[in-house]
């Protein structure tokens, strides 16, 4: 074959595969909590740009819970216009840096690309992190209209809360950030440790937050009962609720209360900032524990690859269904196995085991094989018949999921079954002047959704503001 028609066909060949991620061996990143995957050079971030062949349809966007124009700014990218490429970012995320390291990618924009198709789908993650990390580096602008003079309470300092807080700031009101937990930033700040997400993106929202006269308000618990009656009485005009999901589901099982059996919330934050924030049972396991973490979601991963970070002798993953079935991502399940976690599937704990002074000395589960499928369309895991035994662990973790916190039903407003508020798809509750959004609404979801769902109830927030006051 002559020279000039090879070299489309291996341009194309080419072009199905994406500019290689970069991450820390494997060995090297379990000693530290520094971040695992490493940030695109700008030439690697041009070609995988580059790759993007601005379909006239981009499924990617439809696939993106936050509409990000993503054709557009990827577009941008590849012209090597980075502050127009962050500027059409933001339009739909106030916090890209972080959406491009935790959004469930496979499932959402980058399972969409039609480079998917017949090849890699383009990096869009690794781009949108490039450019936000890029934004951040030069200082993000806090521009905010003139003052409207008019009070917002924002309760809760997750992505919803900070996402509600940034886009009311803007638009001139004068809000305030009310958060229960000496630090900022929901589960961004005590929740998905700094391997996978480096605090350089959330400090530089919240000083932007703080550029545009946010009042950022650490340590503060809003009572939802009489609190939410004294902030009004105190002037403000709206409440936006983004407090979240906090409570963790039991797990029904002997010995969950013994010294050594912890809460995921817990474990994860004492390790991030080694220190109890809250009254815990028990110091984190010592250096050389095995540690069995039950659940099988993106919280199950991250408690266990800390516990390894932390100096586990072992760290074991205790999942009813198999690995196909895990809610954690795909990726994230790679990156965990290569630390030497090891995934326990379709097993069920059956007790928490203690010594005679009551120390964590095992945990009794019992095996499991799939059965019909259930409402989540997945097999449901069926015991199986005198197949107990015992795993001698040091330490269990229950990562089995979060619901929100049971005082929300004191808000007056009607709460659906499983203790989430109802409000409407733009986060207005049935209470005049009280909004709410991200987890609190949707139960334990996805920081995009909480995003998205911050920005639409920001909007119809504005809109209440923007009507004279009784
Ligand atoms: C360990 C872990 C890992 C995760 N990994 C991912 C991931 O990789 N990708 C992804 O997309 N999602 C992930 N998630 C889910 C995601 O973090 C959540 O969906 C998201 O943070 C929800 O945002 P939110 O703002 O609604 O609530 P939160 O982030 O939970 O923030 C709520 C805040 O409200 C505060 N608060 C509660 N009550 C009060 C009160 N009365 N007064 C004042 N403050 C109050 C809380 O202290 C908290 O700081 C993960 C969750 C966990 C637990």
């Amino acid at each position: 074959m002559d020279e000039r028609r090879a070299r489309p066909f291996a341009d194309r060949v080419e072009r199905r595969r994406r500019t290689t991620v970069r991450r820390l061996a494997p060995e090297q990143r379990v000693r530290t909590f520094d971040e695992v995957t490493l940030p695109y050079s700008p030439a690697d971030a041009r070609r995988e740009a580059a790759r993007c062949i601005q379909c006239a349809r981009p499924y990617c966007e439809a696939g993106c819970p936050a509409g990000s124009p993503i054709r557009t700014w990827i577009r941008l990218v590849a012209r090597g216009d980075l502050i127009g490429a962050y500027r059409a970012l933001r339009a739909a995320s106030n916090l890209p840096a972080i959406c491009g390291r935790v959004c469930a990618l496979e499932r959402q924009c980058e399972g969409a690309c039609v480079m998917g198709r017949k090849g890699e789908p383009i990096a869009i993650g690794m781009l949108e992190r490039f450019v936000a990390d890029d934004a951040i580096s030069r200082g993000l602008s806090a521009v905010r209209r003139p003052s409207s003079g008019r009070r917002v309470a924002v309760i809760g300092s997750g992505p919803a809360g900070l996402t509600a807080a940034g886009d009311l700031a803007e638009l001139g009101h004068e809000v305030t950030i009310f958060e229960a937990l000496p630090v900022l930033g929901g589960i961004l700040a005590w929740g998905i440790p700094r391997f996978r997400l480096p605090r350089h993106a959330l400090e530089a929202e919240l000083a932007r937050l703080a550029g545009m006269e946010v009042l950022l308000q650490p340590g503060t618990h809003v009572n939802i009962d009489s609190g939410l009656t004294a902030l009004f009485r105190a002037g403000f005009r709206a409440v936006v609720l983004c407090v979240g999901a906090g409570r963790a589901r039991a797990l029904g099982i002997p010995g969950e209360g013994l010294p050594g059996a912890y809460e995921a919330r817990d474990f994860l934050m004492h390790a991030s900032r080694g220190t109890a924030w809250r009254a815990t049972p028990a110091a984190l396991p010592a250096p050389g524990a095995r540690v069995a973490v039950v659940g099988g979601g993106d919280t199950a991963l991250d408690v266990a690859r800390t516990a390894v970070r932390l100096g586990a002798r072992e760290a074991l993953i205790i999942y009813r269904r198999t690995e196909a079935e895990m809610p954690a991502r795909a990726d994230e399940r790679a990156r965990t196995w290569e630390e030497a976690v090891v995934l326990r599937e379709s097993t069920v704990p059956l007790a928490v085991v203690g010594d005679a002074r009551g120390r964590v000395i095992a945990l009794e589960c019992l095996r499991t094989v799939p059965g019909p499928r259930d409402a989540t369309g997945r097999p449901r895991p069926v015991a199986v018949p005198a197949s107990r035994f015992r795993l001698p662990v040091d330490a269990v973790v229950n990562a089995t999921g979060f619901l929100p916190d049971p005082w929300i039903a004191r808000l007056g407003v009607p709460v659906n079954a499983d203790g989430t508020v109802c409000a409407d798809a733009e986060g207005r509750t049935s209470r005049a002047a009280i909004f709410a959004a991200g987890d609190v609404v949707r139960g334990p979801d996805r920081v995009v959704t909480a995003i998205a769902d911050a920005k639409r109830a920001a909007a119809v927030t504005h809109e209440h503001l923007a009507r004279p006051a009784l």
